[in-house]
């Protein structure tokens, strides 16, 4: 198999060890599985605990980053890219679980700390992040979801939509409005336990692909949970999710490279290995230019995860560098996977080739953590600052 990797400029000796674990772990249980996931609809827990083992999940750790056995943000980076060249539905969920042990970690009491992050660091114990609601997508200030005072607790009432992995969460981090101690409506956020009175758990989704994610809706009726889960005060909770999601961006971007690439090898790997009208696929200008095209995109799309990257300290630059991102690549990584399976023929069709497969979940990655339309508006609001 051709094989396409990105630079390994910048990268510490950590980073190198867990970009050479992540893709000898995706060759071996990610790569030939991923379609049989999809086509059992089955989420594939133990692929994920089998990662965790192998410190692919929980790589982020923002506060420890200058440490010097911690992976850098390039370093995560090029192991999502490896993740998602196996399969979007793999790189995730893994990922997402970052976002919600950072709440834990800094902002749940010593009891949340040690009952939930030894678990998920060893990938038995998954938590929701809830944000999104069936009204609320791209607009997350519209929520509806509250969280009320009632007799020394905070009672939880609302919906939240396409949690993911909420099929197998045993908590949730659910943000909600609720009156602060000066009375000013705010969001805050909460840590729910799945087996609370009232958190009502929907079955997945059936949508047109990516179905390993586990993506469900989540109600929570009238739940009670005290002062000591609300891991944010009203009017603290946006701040968490705005950095949460830029960091998600970051990563979402870099995964679609990762989909990308692996198309594009196999594409190569397949014209180069097919003959017609006497001579290979690959030698013919067509097929060479479609290639070409693909191939300009992934390194064009690689140098915005790795200019994001730089700019991650300074969340003024952060956050438009990581829309600029995640816009682009997942603009460009739909029609690349298409040109990738239209080179392989009817073969791109087969649930085994990666080509059709990541089709499927680069328009998924179109939403995640922010439609295109929404980088769009974080853009074009960084431009007109600047004026
Ligand atoms: C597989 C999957 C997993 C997800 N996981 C999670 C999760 O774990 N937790 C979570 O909280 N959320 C999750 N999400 C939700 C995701 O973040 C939202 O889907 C996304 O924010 C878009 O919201 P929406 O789908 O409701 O689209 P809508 O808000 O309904 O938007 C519909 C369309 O209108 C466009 N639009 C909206 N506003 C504007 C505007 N101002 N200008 C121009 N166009 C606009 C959008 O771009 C989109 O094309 C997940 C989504 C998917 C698909």
């Amino acid at each position: 198999m051709a094989r396409l990797e990105g630079r390994t400029e910048g990268l510490t000796d950590v980073d190198l060890d867990l970009v050479r674990r992540a893709r000898q772990f995706v060759a071996e249980h990610v790569a030939s599985h991923a379609s049989r996931w999809e086509l059992d609809r089955r989420v594939p827990t133990e692929t994920f605990a089998l990662a965790a083992q192998q410190g692919l999940a929980l790589m982020l750790q923002p506060e420890k980053e200058a440490r010097a056995d911690v992976p850098s943000y390039l370093g995560v980076a090029r192991v999502a890219e490896e993740m998602g060249a196996g399969c979007l539905t793999f790189a995730l969920p893994l990922l997402a679980q970052n976002y919600v042990a950072w709440a834990v970690a800094r902002h749940g009491t010593l009891e949340a700390r040690s009952s939930l992050l030894p678990q998920m660091r060893a990938g038995s114990l998954f938590g929701g992040f809830c944000l999104t609601e069936p009204g609320a997508g791209s607009d997350v200030a519209a929520l509806a979801t509250t969280a009320r005072r009632v007799g020394g607790k905070w009672t939880i009432t609302g919906e939240k939509a396409r949690v993911l992995l909420g099929t197998e969460a045993r908590f949730f981090i659910v943000f909600a409005k609720a009156k602060g101690a000066d009375g000013s409506v705010g969001v805050g956020l909460y840590l729910v336990r799945a087996g609370l009175p009232g958190v009502e758990i929907g079955d997945a989704y059936a949508m047109v692909g990516g179905h390993a994610l586990g993506c469900n809706s989540v109600r929570f009726w009238d739940v009670e949970v005290s002062d000591e889960d609300m891991l944010l005060p009203p009017g603290q909770g946006f701040s968490f999710a705005f950095d949460a999601i830029d960091f998600a961006r970051l990563y979402v971007a870099a995964t679609a490279c990762g989909m990308l690439r692996a198309g594009l090898e196999e594409a190569l790997q397949y014209t180069t290995g097919r003959m017609a009208f006497g001579q290979r696929i690959v030698d013919f200008q067509g097929p060479q230019w479609m290639l070409a095209d693909v191939a300009t995109h992934l390194l064009a799309s690689r140098a915005l995860v790795d200019e994001a990257v730089t700019c991650v300290s300074d969340r003024a630059r952060f956050t438009p560098a990581v829309a600029h991102a995640k816009k682009f690549v997942t603009q460009v990584a739909l029609p690349g996977l298409a040109t990738c399976a239209q080179l392989l023929g009817a073969n791109g069709l087969l649930a085994r080739n990666a080509s059709g497969r990541h089709f499927q979940c680069a328009k998924i990655a179109q939403y995640l953590d922010g439609s295109t339309e929404i980088q769009n508006l974080v853009i074009a609001r960084s431009l007109m600052r600047t004026i």
